[in-house]
């Protein structure tokens, strides 16, 4: 069954300029703003502003310019919060839940940047 997108989801709400975000970094392609309920010290979310339900679906039907910018501004985040460890930093997680088994909150592809702590292991059993 091919992606249905909800434009009523928080982030294209954001994305139109209906609700607040603390934004981070913005670009023609996507926008990296603060989680409202940080699980570490460091907690960005990145998202495309095309109308992309899950990582998948991006990367199936985004355009290379899409695909690039927001790949970029991942990085560039990252860079920008000098949590890389090719840099000296103190490394982060990335992480994009898609889906029920994924437990995704918001049906529009975000990915999750973590750090500033020692995260634990990957998954918790
Ligand atoms: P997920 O469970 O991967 O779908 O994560 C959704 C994330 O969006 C959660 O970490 C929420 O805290 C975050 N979130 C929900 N609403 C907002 C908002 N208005 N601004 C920033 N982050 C939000």
């Amino acid at each position: 069954m091919p992606f249905a997108y909800d434009d009523q989801n928080i982030f294209a709400k954001i994305l139109r300029g209906e609700i607040p975000n603390d934004t981070v970094m913005e670009t023609e392609h996507s926008l990296a703003f603060n989680d409202i309920q940080p699980q570490a010290p460091v907690h960005v979310l990145v998202i495309p502003r095309g109308p992309y339900v899950t990582w998948d679906h991006f990367a199936a039907e985004a355009t290379d310019a899409e695909i690039t910018d927001y790949t970029r501004t991942i990085q560039a985040v990252i860079a920008k919060l000098g949590i890389s460890p090719g840099e000296g930093g103190q490394g982060y997680r990335l992480i994009a839940n898609s889906g029920e088994a994924g437990i995704q909150e918001v049906p529009h592809l975000h990915t999750h940047i973590l750090s500033g702590r020692v995260l634990g292991r990957m998954l918790q059993r």
